[in-house]
Parts: structure tokens; sequence; C-alpha cells
């Protein structure tokens, strides 16, 4: 349906057939010969070349034809003379859909800083690098549903707008309709939130695990894939403020269960974008050789196809927190001072921490498990000494925690015990520990942030770069 996309046009055998291709104009150049268009309209990292004869057509829609301008080309698809693609089309008429004018297109052809593309991205998917990246990103989305739907899971959507802040408050976005400049106000001279649209308060969702769990504990294995919001104010290379994260949850599952499927799911999504997005997944990699071609030898990262096939190849580090702070005591950047925070068991490990292991020592893609319980969440499934849960960081070169999760506690008055702790109002999330009351199972699950997969497989140093339209501190014009 629709007309044939140039990536189509590109695979067909040219046979001087009439054809016609609409695109944006990536670069035109006039030689005493000929005319030659490049023209792209995203279904492929490739152009298609045309070319018209000089004198056909005149100088004034000549001059329209502008890199960013919108084209319809008629013509005849013919066997390419040139090297470098194998059909080119023999310009009949060309239609201007629209014009950009050089003097104030931003985009010319030459490279631009991913900075200055950050500030306009209404137009970087025009890039070659924001398209595949693009294309990347879908390529991801759909071999996530497409494994959860292969292995039995069910697609449920857990909602957006939620009334419990068991994940931490301070670090999400309220939802409110109440007038800022009139607020409601008890007689204490608090903010009347049964005023409130939802007659208490509300904010957006930091993950939607706790419903993914009762989801679990009747359909047996779900995922979510959906919008996640933190009001963090972290200006790092691997936040966003609004994230797409995956969270499966499987009833039934153990601690090593659930460390396997993230290790077999994370290689089969890596795998179908090697199988499919060869060519954009070779222009990234040849786009990070080039940034790096002036780094010393011994400092390049390996090629971004080697990098992938090697984590798809090779079985993921397996050990525990306490085996981990062993390692790092004994590390040479322990000995010789030079982590920035101390290492010792009960210490949150800083990404510094992360790093030795999984690109130091390990040179893999590492799974901890079983952190201390003080600086782990109230769900997690204690362990039988008491000191420690069942929980399982993945952790990445380059990125560090890509996946977080664990088997959680279904023993209700260990739950509750946990939930006192912590300082949770167990009022708040009385529905959630009902589920533990009510058939209680064993069961399991973890939550995968999209953008920072989408950074490992293309290879981006910036995670606002893996998502078409940004949400960071000051940061919301698109
Ligand atoms: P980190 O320690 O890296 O801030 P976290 O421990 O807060 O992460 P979890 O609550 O375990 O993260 O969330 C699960 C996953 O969601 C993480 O492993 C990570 O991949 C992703 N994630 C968490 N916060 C963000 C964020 N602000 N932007 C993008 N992805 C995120
Ligand atoms: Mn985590």
């Amino acid at each position: 349906m629709g007309p044939l996309q140039i990536k189509e046009i590109l695979q067909t055998s040219p046979e001087n057939q009439s054809i016609v291709v609409k695109g944006w104009v990536r670069t035109k150049r006039e030689s005493k010969n000929a005319i030659f268009i490049a023209l792209n309209d995203g279904s492929t990292i490739h152009n298609i070349q045309a070319v018209a004869e000089p004198g056909q057509f005149s100088a004034e829609l000549l001059l329209s034809v502008t890199t960013g301008s919108c084209l319809k080309i008629t013509g005849q698809l013919v066997e390419s003379q040139g090297s470098g693609q194998a059909v080119e089309v023999k310009i009949e008429d060309i239609l201007v859909y629209g014009t950009a004018d050089p003097e104030v297109f931003p985009l010319q052809p030459k490279k631009h800083s991913l900075e200055f593309l950050r500030e306009i991205a209404h137009l970087r998917p025009r890039t070659n690098t924001f398209s595949a990246i693009l294309r990347i990103r879908h390529a991801l989305a759909f071999a996530v549903h497409s494994y959860f739907n292969d292995g039995g899971f069910f697609y449920l959507n857990t909602p957006i707008i939620t009334a419990s802040d068991a994940e931490g408050a301070g670090e999400m976005f309220r939802v409110t309709t109440l007038d800022l400049n009139k607020l409601p106000r008890t007689d204490e001279g608090a903010i009347n939130f049964k005023e409130d649209f939802f007659g208490r308060e509300a904010n957006l969702t930091v993950s939607g695990q706790l419903e993914g769990e009762l989801g679990a504990m009747a359909l047996s294995k779900i995922y979510t894939f959906g919008p996640t919001f933190r009001a963090e104010n972290s200006n790092t290379t691997r936040h966003l403020a609004e994230f797409w994260m995956i969270e499966p949850e499987m009833a039934f599952f153990e601690l090593e269960d659930n460390m396997d499927l993230a290790e077999d799911f994370v290689k089969k999504v890596i795998t179908y974008a090697l199988e499919n997005c060869k060519d954009d997944l070779n222009f990234l990699q040849n786009r990070l050789a080039e940034e790096e071609k002036n780094k010393p030898q011994n400092e390049r990262s390996i090629p971004l196809l080697e990098k992938l096939s090697f984590v798809v190849d090779n079985p993921f580090e397996r050990l525990t927190y306490t085996e981990a702070i062993e390692i790092l005591l004994k590390s040479k950047p322990h000995k010789e001072k030079k982590f920035q925070y101390p290492v010792g068991w009960g210490i949150d490990l800083s990404s510094e921490h992360e790093r030795y292991l999984v690109e130091k020592h390990f040179k893999k893609p590492v799974i901890l498990t079983n952190y201390p319980r003080e600086i782990k969440s109230f769900y997690m499934k204690l362990d039988e000494d008491g000191k420690t849960v069942r929980a399982m960081d993945v952790l990445f070169p380059g990125i560090g925690e890509i996946i977080g999760g664990s088997q959680r506690e279904e023993d209700y008055d260990k739950l509750l015990g946990r939930v006192h702790e912590v300082g949770i109002d167990p009022q708040t999330i009385w529905w959630y520990l009902e589920t533990r009351k009510f058939g209680t199972a064993p069961h399991s699950g973890f939550g995968l942030g999209f953008e920072r997969l989408v950074q490992f497989v293309t290879g981006m140093g910036n995670i606002r770069d893996v998502i078409p339209f940004p949400r960071y501190p000051k940061s919301a014009e698109f």
C-alpha cells in the first residue's frame, strides 16, 4: 500500500521500468555531464541516486532542489553507471513538494555535533545517525514484544498515573488539577488533596512492577513495556526523566530462573538487531570508529558489531554481591586509592565499582546477586541469613546497570515487616499486600531500561540521543 519505499526500490532489478520516488534531498551534485540528486525517505540508511541531464530542467527548478527539500521524482529505474549503487533513477520529471532554504535550513551536508542536533530534535531524525538509531530502536521494541509473545507472556498495561509511591518518594512527578494559585487547605493548613482530581495525591509512575505482580498472580507470565517517569535531578549520560521500561513478572520463577530469563532475553533481542539492522549497525560502527580515529590504539573501543556478538556468544558472569566486594577489596584501584568512593560490605556500589568489575576484571556482562537488604527495595525476598536479599542486577560494559530485578518476597509477615521497616504506610499498598494473603506463590521479575539497551546496541554515549524527544532537567521543548 502507498508508494514504493526507497528500501524496496533499491532491491528491485532495473528494467528501465517507470518508477516514482519520494523523499528528502540529502545532496545535489552538478557535473558537466549530469546532475545527481541523492534522495532518502528514512526507510533505509541508503540513498537512491537520481540523475538528470544538464539543461533538462530550468535553473529556477534546480535552485529549489537543495539539501532538505522534499521531492517527487518520476523516471526510469536503470542499472547504475557509477559504482556504489546497483540501481539509479533516470529522471523524467521533478515535483518539489517542499523547499528548504539553504540560508536557514540548519541541516547541511556536513558533520553536526550531537549537542547541536539535540537543539533541533524536530529535524534530527533526518540525519543518517538518528534515522539509524530510530530504526534500530524500532527493531528492538519489535523483538521485545515478539520474544515475550513466543515465550507465553502476556502484555499487561499498568497505570501511568499512580497513587502509590512505594518505590521511593521525592523522585516523582506530581499529577494534579488543583489551581496552584488557590490551593485548598485543611483546617491544619496543609494542602487538601481530597479536593484534587483523584481525591488523593497522585503521581506519574516510576515503575509498573507492583501492578505487574498482580498480573503475574493471575496470568503467570506478564510483561509491561511503557513509559516511566523519574524526577531525579541527575544530569548523567544514563538517566532520563521520561524513559521506557520493560518489566516481566513471572509466577513460579526463582532467582535462578529470573537470571536465566534476563540473560536469554537480552541476548535474543540483541541477536534480532544483529540480524535485521546490519546496514544501520555498520553505519554506526563506522561512525564510532571515525570518532575514535585520533585516540591511541589501546584506548579505542572494540568495534560495535564485535562487541554485540561477544555479548551474545558468551555466558554472563554470575556472582554474589559479597564476592564482588572481595574482588574490589583486592583490586589495584582500591589498593592504590584510585576509587573515588570507599569499598566495603554494605556499600551501594557506585558506577566506578560496577565498571571495574565489568570492564576491567571480568571483561563481560556481570549479574550480581544477593545484595544487602539495607540497600535494596522492601519487596525483595530475604535470604535465609536475613542479611541479604534475592536481588539481581545485570551490569553491562559502558552502561553499568541495565537490569534490576529480584525474586519477590511472597511471605505476608516478612513482607509486612519490611514495609514497616522502610516506613511505608501499609494502607497505601493494601492491594499489593493482599496478593500474599490470597494464594501467594514464589515469583520473580526485573526491569530493563529500554533506552539503556538501545544505547548499548547503538554504541551511543548519551542516553539523550537514543529517544526521539528526550526529557531531562530544563528540557521539554519538543
Ligand atoms: P540507576 O541506579 O542506574 O539509577 P535504578 O537502580 O534507579 O538505576 P531501577 O529502579 O532498578 O533503576 O530501574 C530498572 C532499570 O530502569 C534500570 O536497570 C535501568 O536500566 C533503568 N533506569 C532507571 N532509571 C533510569 C533513568 N532515569 N533513565 C533511564 N533508564 C533508567
Ligand atoms: Mn536498580
